[in-house]
């Protein structure tokens, strides 16, 4: 059974304009890391929103672990997007005034987890991404891998199905970017789903299992890559 089921789907952001994302069908099982690319406004970023739930799409239908997407309520939307769906981003989108380990804490917050088993799971994530030292810290004291590396705490502590990554290495040096796609590349053997927008057609190829060119808001190929061969 596929975890992501895109079919025919269509976006226009002016009706008459042409589709950002044109008729694509897509399905990743469980366990794939696909890398998504393509030129500059080509549609990725537009797919990974139609994905999380960000975007609604003008036609066809998007269904995430099971669930249709598409046609839930913004509130609902929201919710499944909380519990289900982890996201980081190229410039990490910590919230500076919260510490370390209440960023990674928030959204286990906001579904109501219980605090110990939140506290558990933050420790569990802060030793496996090796930034246990910086729990109490802010983060703007904090180096560009180092904050990712937060990021990517919070985007996993409600255990999410699905891992969308849109640039993840697009701030960083190639050292330090490196670095997070091999934290990326470890998570997923580890079983995690991702989607891993990026330009980097080296990260592709060395952390993801596929890769998904778009041109024009279409899929131009789906090949296996990286990790896979
Ligand atoms: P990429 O991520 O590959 O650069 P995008 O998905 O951002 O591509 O954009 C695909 C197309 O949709 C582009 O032509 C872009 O200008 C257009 N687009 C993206 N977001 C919006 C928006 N919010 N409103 C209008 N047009 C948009
Ligand atoms: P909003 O509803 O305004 O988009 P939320 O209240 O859902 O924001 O989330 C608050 C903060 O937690 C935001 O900075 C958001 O980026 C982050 N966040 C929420 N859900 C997730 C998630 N699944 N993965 C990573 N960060 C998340």
């Amino acid at each position: 059974d596929s975890l992501i089921s895109l079919s025919g789907v269509t976006k226009r952001y002016q009706s008459g304009g042409q589709p950002a994302v044109d008729r694509i069908h897509l399905e990743v099982a469980p366990g794939e890391a696909v890398a998504v690319m393509g030129p500059s406004g080509s549609g990725k970023s537009t797919l990974l929103n139609l994905i999380a739930g960000l975007d609604r799409p003008t036609s066809g239908t998007v269904t995430v672990a099971g669930q249709r997407i598409d046609t839930l309520s913004e509130t609902a939307v929201a919710r499944f997007r909380r519990q289900r769906i982890g996201m980081i981003f190229q410039f990490f989108n910590l919230l500076d005034d919260l510490t370390v380990a209440d960023n990674v804490l928030l959204p286990a917050q906001l579904t109501g987890i219980r605090r110990a088993r939140a506290l558990a799971r933050l420790d569990e994530l802060l030793a496996a991404l090796r930034i246990e030292r910086h729990r109490d810290a802010y983060p703007a004291r904090l180096s560009g891998g180092e904050r990712q590396r937060v990021a990517i705490a919070r985007a996993l502590v409600n255990r999410p199905a699905l891992l969308l990554a849109d640039e993840p290495t697009g701030a960083l040096d190639t050292a330090t970017g490196e670095q997070i796609g091999e934290l990326l590349l470890d998570l997923n053997r580890s079983g995690q789903t991702m989607i891993l927008v990026t330009h980097n057609p080296g990260l592709a190829a060395r952390y993801a299992s596929r890769t998904v060119q778009l041109i024009d808001g279409r899929v131009a190929s789906d090949t296996l890559t990286g990790a896979q061969l």
